[in-house]
């Protein structure tokens, strides 16, 4: 049995050489392929003719292992799929009565007469695997054949898409063994995507299998690797040599894989080191101090409305200080008086319509015992998705700064 089965489909129907029809069966047919790794190197596209659809179908054996057939398999005069299918493998036409039956009951149920040509539909090539088809009359069949394998289903797409999907693309799956698509997801933060892209390199977001995708969300961004193989181990290796080179490019920007989330993985860092953790937001919804409020008791949170209330904080002198400023006076006192051993200061201002003289924008500081990094930016509290934006960098940047100290990557 091959192991990289090559497939060919052929689109059967005198409408669709009239151009009355188009033919988006075979459309959906190839992306199924595609999509479970069958090659596909032929469409073909052919009337209701007995001998020139046999023909067809004896063709594309002779170069293909699979051949998938639509159409033509309806009870009427033009509908012969069946009986060319037969005559390209050299096999005769079997009469299934259990078939017939259920043609039979389902016209009782419709309250109509069967008439003689449904019988035609009860006929299959021999040895012949039946598809059960609950969602339509047309028996659609398997026929693996010393030349090959021919799969025949309905022309009307809604039948046809059920039936690939549900009954061929399994049987297609066991029989060849087509192996696996797994996907790994590395997280990153602190870094922009279209700078992601940039340090990735086309070169490698270019190639197939693995293949590399980006996907941004609120600050962090998601390297996305997908793989092909045989099977789970052979995919497994596919992503561990992509992401290894991935780590080369990228790796100071990757905190995590999979289900990691920043929050947790900063969390476990702040866990090894011990000591007090202060986190305040201010003038946000509180993204950082809901992650971790279950965390333990080592752990200091407060949420303000607005950065505003702490000007009031400050001596007469420092009530002028931009919100930079303040973040960074409130990461030294939470390391000073609280000991703590990091600190987050997260600064929104809210809509501030109301008193124009008050500095727009926002402010991060981080801080450790050891060093203190701060950013300033020109956007406020007005968008939902800047507010949690910041939270992230702020994480993003004390993640940064925890593992330059622990000496495992050097300071971005
Ligand atoms: P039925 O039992 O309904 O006769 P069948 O298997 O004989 O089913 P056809 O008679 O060939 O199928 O086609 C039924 C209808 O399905 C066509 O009139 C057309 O609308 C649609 N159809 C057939 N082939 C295609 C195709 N390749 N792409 C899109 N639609 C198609
Ligand atoms: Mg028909």
């Amino acid at each position: 049995m091959p192991d990289n089965p090559n497939a060919e489909l052929i689109a059967i129907g005198t409408e669709l050489l009239l151009g009355e029809i188009t033919d988006t069966n075979s459309v959906y047919l190839a992306r199924q392929l595609r999509d479970i790794g069958v090659n596909l190197f032929l469409m073909t596209t052919v009337g209701d003719n007995l001998q020139r659809i046999s023909t067809a179908i004896a063709e594309a054996l002779d170069r293909a292992d699979i051949v998938i057939t639509t159409g033509g398999l309806g009870p009427t005069v033009d509908d012969m799929t069946r009986q060319a299918v037969a005559d390209a493998v050299g096999a005769p036409l079997v009469f299934h009565q259990s078939l017939y039956d259920g043609i039979a009951e389902r016209f009782r149920g419709f309250g109509s007469a069967m008439t003689a040509n449904n019988r035609q539909q009860a006929w299959l090539p021999e040895a012949a695997i039946l598809i059960e088809n609950p969602v339509g009359t047309a028996p659609s069949f398997i026929v693996e054949s010393a030349r090959g394998v021919v799969i025949s289903l309905p022309g009307v797409p809604r039948e046809m898409k059920y039936l690939m999907r549900e009954s061929v693309v399994p049987w297609l799956l066991r029989k060849y063994q087509l192996g696996v698509i797994l996907a790994r997801i590395l997280r990153t933060a602190g870094i922009g995507e279209s700078a992601l892209d940039d340090q990735i390199g086309a070169e490698l977001l270019s190639e197939r299998n693995p293949s590399v995708g980006l996907a941004a969300h609120h600050g962090c961004v998601d390297v996305r690797i997908t793989a092909k193989a045989q099977n789970r181990d052979a995919a497994h290796r596919l992503l561990d040599d992509m992401q290894a080179r991935l780590q080369a490019r990228i790796g100071e920007h990757i905190f995590g894989s999979d289900d990691d989330t920043l929050e947790a993985v900063v969390w476990q860092q702040l866990a090894r080191r011990g000591g007090l953790v202060h986190v305040l937001e201010a003038g946000l919804p509180g993204v950082i101090s809901a992650s971790w409020k279950s965390a333990n008791n080592r752990l200091s949170l407060q949420q303000l409305d607005s950065p505003l209330d702490l000007y009031a904080t400050l001596p007469e002198d420092g009530r002028n200080m931009s919100l930079a400023e303040l973040a960074v006076e409130i990461a030294q006192r939470s390391r000073q008086e609280l000991n703590a051993a990091a600190s987050i200061v997260v600064l929104c201002q809210p809509e501030l319509d109301e008193s124009p003289d008050i500095e727009q924008g926002s402010a991060v500081a981080v801080a450790t015992q050891k060093s203190l990094r701060y950013r300033a930016y020109g956007f406020g509290a007005r968008s939902s998705l800047a507010r949690e934006w910041i939270s992230r960098w702020g994480l993003a940047n004390l993640w940064r700064q925890l593992n330059a100290e622990a000496g495992s990557i050097r300071p971005g």
